[in-house]
């Protein structure tokens, strides 16, 4: 292919990997590409190097035609192979519509650096298919996703709490949670974020956090205490962009209800003007129980109107740590709250409204279906839980002692917990372990296992174990209601 055809097919627009997309090499010849939001890891994909590879150039200091160029000079390829990887790369453009997006979109903040390439490594990416087994099951080498619990105090006490909040002798130190997130950002962990108790009852919170952004890791913790003015432009100065402030209801006595605290509204509408004030993006996640559906949609006008873009709302499911069937909303009313957000999505076309439901009657009645169709476990797959001793668990919402637990940071490396039979015996379990369980004589054991796995949570919620089959499999019984 002649340099003009080339330049005209492709344009001369500056293309840049959207930094919403982040990429890491595995084992095996595997780059995996990671869609990670600042509040959250949304999606991997295992994909091949050579995408990888050129993926990477991507990075807003060239043209799309001189990437095409570094390519086929690194690869030392014909105009066909040239032709069949741009073929490759426009079905991931499918895939993804906003992987590649122009640099005017992305602000000086988000850019890559600009670095010198050094062609002769980046050789080692461009390999045959033949090389790279991207279908078979395979685990990451190291985690994806961390979740550190840096203690279990909080400012609130709310009615539905999801937090284990045991007690416990002392929580990490500042010096270890620091070494953590060193190693995490070693192993190039995508997402790695604090949740609780509440972080923000730590005296040296600023210092988590600065650490963090230092390490590269764009965080977005949440809070229900009230922060100051001095917190709020620590927080900026640090290069926080969004914090999440959880808030049920904007009725003043039932906020306080449903947070067991005093003035609590007062304190959240503050804080929230605090943030914004001084350019950080407020979010808010709000839990739907039987208590505040009917205020919901009043809610989401109120945060609209203060100014806040981003607004999740969660049905409330089970707490295995404290739980009352009062709070469960019925499928009716979810759906009349559906149409509500869907008209206050009309009239704030900005704003984004999130809404996490299943319908119960659906969850039971269409097993067989979602269970073949459910999203594989990530639990020791993908991720790991860091409680505030030092514990170390799958999934949040899995208690910290007992059975759960697979290691123990204060003696343990990330490398070594990830790694360990203690971890592996959790997510491949012998089946004596079952007994008693429809588990113990399912001939699909080995491949629920092995493939997409069994949610280890909702085992727990719904029967009281973590040995126990999920509750979305269509040969358990009903165990639990869990939402
Ligand atoms: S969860 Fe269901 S498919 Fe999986 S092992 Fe248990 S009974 Fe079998
Ligand atoms: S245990 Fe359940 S909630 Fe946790 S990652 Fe697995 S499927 Fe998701």
């Amino acid at each position: 292919m002649e340099q003009k055809s080339l330049s005209n097919a492709l344009g001369q627009e500056v293309l840049i990997l959207n930094p919403e997309y982040k990429i890491r090499m595995d084992k095996d010849n595997r780059v995996i590409l990671a869609h990670v939001l600042p509040y959250e890891f949304q999606k991997g994909w295992v994909i091949h190097p050579g995408v990888g590879f050129i993926l990477s150039l991507f990075d807003g200091n060239h043209t799309e035609t001189e990437v095409w160029e570094i390519v086929r000079y690194v690869g030392g390829l014909t105009d066909n192979q040239l032709q069949g990887l741009i073929k490759k790369l426009r079905t991931w453009q499918h895939r993804i519509p906003q992987l590649l997006i122009p640099i005017s979109q992305v602000p000086m903040s988000r850019r890559y650096r600009k670095t010198r390439i050094d062609y002769e490594k980046l050789k080692r990416f461009l390999i045959l298919p033949s090389q790279v087994k991207l279908d078979e099951p395979h685990r990451f080498y190291s985690p994806l996703v961390i979740v550190l619990l840096p203690t279990y105090r909080c400012f609130a006490d709310c009615i539905y709490c999801y937090a284990e909040r045991r007690k416990i002798h002392s929580e990490l130190p500042l010096g270890r949670i620091k070494e953590i997130i060193d190693e995490a950002a070693e192993l190039k962990v995508f997402h790695f974020s604090l949740s609780g108790g509440d972080p923000f009852m730590r005296a040296d919170i600023l210092e988590i956090l600065r650490h963090m952004v230092y390490r590269g890791f764009d965080t977005t913790p949440s809070t229900k205490k009230p922060l100051s003015w001095q917190m709020v432009n620590n927080l900026a100065d640090i290069g926080i962009s969004s914090v999440q402030v959880s808030l049920d209801t904007c009725d003043p006595l039932l906020a306080d209800v449903m947070t067991r605290s005093r003035e609590y509204l007062k304190h959240a509408t503050q804080t929230i003007r605090r943030l914004l004030k001084v350019g950080i993006d407020a979010r808010v996640n709000a839990v739907i129980t039987s208590f505040n559906i009917r205020y919901i949609d009043e809610l989401c006008k109120y945060l609209l109107d203060l100014g806040v873009t981003a607004i999740n709302l969660s049905r409330y499911s089970r707490s295995a740590y404290r739980h009352s069937d009062l709070l469960f909303v019925n499928d009716e009313d979810i759906k009349i709250l559906q149409e509500k957000v869907e008209q206050i999505r009309h009239r704030y076309p900005d704003a984004h409204i999130t809404m996490n439901y299943e319908l119960t009657k659906s969850y039971y009645e269409g097993r067989e279906r979602a269970w073949k169709e459910r999203v594989k476990c990530s639990a020791g797959t993908e991720g790991m839980v860091i409680a505030p001793d030092g514990k170390v668990v799958l999934c949040e919402q899995l208690p910290t002692i007992g059975d759960s637990v697979v290691g123990d940071i204060t003696t343990q490396s990330i490398s070594e917990i990830w790694h360990s039979d203690r971890l592996l015996s959790l997510i491949y379990p012998p089946r004596e372990k079952f007994k008693g369980t429809v588990c113990f004589d399912c001939e699909d054991f080995e491949v629920c296992h092995q493939g997409k796995g069994r949610c280890i949570r909702d085992a727990f919620r719904a029967y009281g174990t973590i040995f126990a089959p999920s509750p979305l499999c269509p040969r358990a019984p009903i165990g639990l209601r869990l939402f």
